[in-house]
């Protein structure tokens, strides 16, 4: 038997929703854009000169990072690049939390990976249960016995968006010797950033990505903005792990994909006006939806478990995802896609389950 280290019985690993190979699914499991990139990455994928791979990328992905800074309005400190938002999140709880000075607080339902994050590093963390209506209430996360705080918002799977006052309110009365990380994958169809409340509180980090918005899930570029004092010791948890995150090519076409921004914009408008259809078709189809501000909806069908309703769209080639957890079972996350396929799904679920 070979050994493994001792700290491999600590993993639960993170189960990514399924990409499947075998037929042509409707992907509506993993909340990708169903829309392509811009004309801009385009243009960077025929011009690109392969001398850059001989060489090793920018370390510090600089000429990204001062992109990102100039449409932000922040410093170039003030922005941190990594290997996907995922990667991002992994350094950032390396460097802040630590369950010495009490555990990490985190909703009930959330994203599924900051629970494996905490497995991986030995950190402590206490569930915040939801509200009964699936929100979030920043009051009981005011625990002075707690290392940090991370919440998603808008939050998964549920979609629901947290206004910016309560979020303000929150950090003036949490203590500002603890870092807050707010994770805004999906804050860009319909959420008020917390980017505009990082002047006044230097323990907020505020954690982005290009795969939902920006159609580049396939690149990996995931970003974090915050007081240059918690970059740099995100920087240094970079360093001591991978100093090139980023490869040439994703550094180059980060760099074109925010240039491009206005285009991004437009393809969230229409995603938002897709959900907006969609909600209002499932619905009228006498479901349960949650209010979203993400590009996907968390929507139950009365009668069915989350399970069927998952194994029946799955056989008519629509795949949705179902997460096996208490008072979330009977949900099915559904990303938005072009307006077409929603149509097609509504369809769908209109044969499967007539009112
Ligand atoms: C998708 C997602 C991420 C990860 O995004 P990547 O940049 O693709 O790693 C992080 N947080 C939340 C809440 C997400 O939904």
């Amino acid at each position: 038997m070979i050994q493994l280290s001792s700290k491999m019985e600590r993993l639960t690993p993170y189960v990514p929703g399924e990409q499947p190979q075998d037929r042509s699914y409707l992907k509506l499991n993993t909340n990708e854009n169903p829309y392509p990139p811009g004309p801009a990455v385009e243009k960077v994928l025929q011009h690109f000169d392969t001398e850059a791979l001989r060489r090793y990328p920018d370390p510090e992905s600089l000429r990204l990072r001062k992109a990102l800074a100039h449409h932000l309005k922040l410093q170039t400190d003030n922005v941190f690049v990594g290997n996907g938002s995922d990667e991002v999140l992994a350094f950032a709880f390396y460097a802040f939390f630590d369950s010495r000075r009490g555990p990490l607080l985190f909703p009930s339902h959330t994203y599924s990976f900051y629970p494996v994050y905490c497995d991986l590093y030995g950190i402590e963390s206490r569930p915040v249960p939801l509200e009964k209506d699936f929100s979030i209430d920043l009051e009981a996360y005011l625990q002075t016995d707690s290392c940090g705080v991370i919440i998603a918002n808008p939050n998964a799977p549920t979609g629901i968006h947290l206004q910016l006052d309560p979020i303000a309110d929150f950090l003036s009365r949490y203590p500002d010797d603890r870092v807050v990380i707010i994770d805004e994958a999906y804050i860009e169809f319909g959420g008020q950033s917390a980017v505009a409340l990082l002047e006044q509180h230097n323990n907020l980090m505020v954690i982005r990505t290009y795969s939902k918005s920006m159609s580049l899930a396939g690149t990996r570029i995931g970003y974090a903005l915050a007081d240059k004092t918690l970059i740099a010791a995100v920087n240094s948890v970079k360093n001591s792990f991978n100093s090139y995150p980023l490869d040439a090519l994703a550094q180059q076409i980060g760099e074109a994909a925010i240039g491009e921004y206005g285009y991004h914009e437009k393809a969230c408008q229409r995603i938002i006006a897709n959900r907006e259809k969609l909600r209002a078709g499932l619905s009228d189809a006498g479901w349960q939806v949650l209010p979203s501000a993400a590009n996907f909806v968390f929507a139950r069908c009365p009668g069915q478990t989350g399970a069927m309703v998952y194994q029946r769209l799955k056989d008519e080639g629509i795949l949705v995802r179902q997460f096996n957890q208490d008072q979330i079972r009977d949900f099915v996350r559904i990303t938005i896609g072009t307006q077409d396929q929603m149509d097609r799904l509504l369809a769908t679920i209109g044969r499967l389950w007539p009112r």
